[in-house]
C-alpha cells in the first residue's frame, strides 16, 4: 500500500477512508497520539513510544483497547503491508464514540493508526526560529490531540519563513517548540528544560541526552530563558522526525553557532543510532 489508514480493524487506502463523525476526537479532539519513524520497515524507539501513549491515556483516563505487546505486533504487521520500509507512523487513540457530551462515553476507545512514506531529516543545516509567549495549558506531559496553539504557533513561524517556534512562559523561562524540544549547550554543558508539566518529555530528547552523556558532555535539566537561549553557544531542536537540528538565528539575530565540533558529535551519535537500529 501507498498510504495506508487503519480504524478499530478496517484497513485502507488513507485517502479512501471513513470515519464516524461521532468519534470523541470531532467533538473534543478527545484522545493522545504517537508519531515515530519507521526505516527499512524497522520502527525506531517503538517500545518507548508505546509506553509513552499509554501514559498519556492513563492520564486522560481512557483505556487503550489493546496491551502494549497487541498494539506492537499490529504496528509491526501494518508495516510490512506498506510498498516502502520508510515511513511516517502515527496512531492516535480517541475516547470512544457518542453524542457530543462531556462526561465519557461507554464503550471502548478507538484505535486510530496511519502509515505514509517518510524519511528522516538527518541535515545539518542551520535553520532560523521564532519565539512567543507559551500560552498553552498545564499539561503538556501529555500528548494530547489538542493542539491548537502549537498550530497557531508553527504556522507563525512558516510565515516568517521559519523552522519553528520556541515557546517561553511569562518571566522569559523556555520550555519547547511548537512541535520538538529544544536545548542549548553554554560552556560545553547541554540545558534543557526539566520534565515536568510544561513540556513533553521527547523521546528525541532521551535520546540526545543519552548521546551527551555517552560523549562527555554534561547536561543540566534545569529551566533556561529566552535570554539564555539568545546567548547560547549551540541551539539544537529534537523531534523523532528532526532529531537534530541546529539553529542560527532567533527572531532574525544571529544566534548559536559557536560549538560546530560539540553539534556535530552529538548530530553523528544520533543520526548513527538510528540508523545501526534500523539497518536491513
Ligand atoms: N514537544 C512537542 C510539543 C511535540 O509535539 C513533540 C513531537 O511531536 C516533541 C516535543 C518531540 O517529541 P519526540 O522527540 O518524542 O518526537
Amino acid at each position: 500500500m501507498k498510504e495506508l489508514g487503519y480504524y478499530n480493524g478496517t484497513i485502507g487506502e488513507l485517502s479512501e477512508m471513513m470515519i464516524p463523525m461521532a468519534d470523541r476526537v470531532c467533538w473534543f479532539g478527545d484522545g493522545v497520539y504517537e508519531a515515530q519513524l519507521c526505516r527499512n520497515y524497522h520502527i525506531f524507539t517503538l517500545d518507548e513510544h508505546v509506553d509513552r501513549l499509554f501514559r498519556s491515556a492513563a492520564l486522560l483516563k481512557i483505556e487503550v483497547p489493546m496491551t502494549k505487546e497487541e498494539l506492537k505486533r499490529l504496528l509491526n504487521e501494518l508495516v510490512q503491508k506498506m510498498d516502502t520500509g520508510d515511513l511516517m507512523l502515527y496512531y492516535q487513540v480517541t475516547r470512544g464514540s457518542g453524542k457530543r457530551n462531556h462526561a465519557f462515553p461507554k464503550g471502548p476507545a478507538n484505535l486510530w493508526v496511519t502509515l505514509t512514506p517518510k524519511t528522516l531529516n538527518d541535515s545539518t543545516e542551520p535553520v532560523s526560529l521564532i519565539t512567543d509567549e507559551d500560552t498553552r495549558f498545564l499539561h503538556c506531559n501529555i500528548k494530547t490531540l489538542n493542539l491548537i496553539p502549537s498550530v497557531m504557533a508553527n504556522q507563525k513561524a512558516v510565515e516568517a519563513g521559519c523552522y519553528e517556534c520556541v515557546f517561553y512562559r511569562a518571566g522569559g523561562r523556555i520550555t519547547e517548540c511548537s512541535h520538538s524540544n529544544v536545548h542549548i549547550i553554554k560552556d560545553g554543558t547541554l540545558y534543557t528544560a526539566p520534565t515536568d508539566h510544561l513540556i513533553l518529555a521527547g523521546i528525541a530528547r532521551a535520546h540526545l541526552i543519552k548521546a551527551c552523556k555517552k560523549l562527555g558532555i554534561p547536561v543540566s535539566e534545569t529551566p533556561f530563558t529566552l535570554d539564555d537561549l539568545q546567548n547560547a553557544d549551540e541551539i539544537i531542536t529534537t523531534s523523532s522526525t528532526n532529531p537534530c537540528i541546529r539553529a542560527c538565528k532567533v527572531d532574525g539575530k544571529d544566534a548559536g553557532m559557536k560549538r560546530e565540533d560539540l553539534f556535530m558529535a552529538l548530530h553523528k551519535e544520533i543520526i548513527g543510532e538510528f540508523l545501526s537500529d534500523t539497518a536491513e
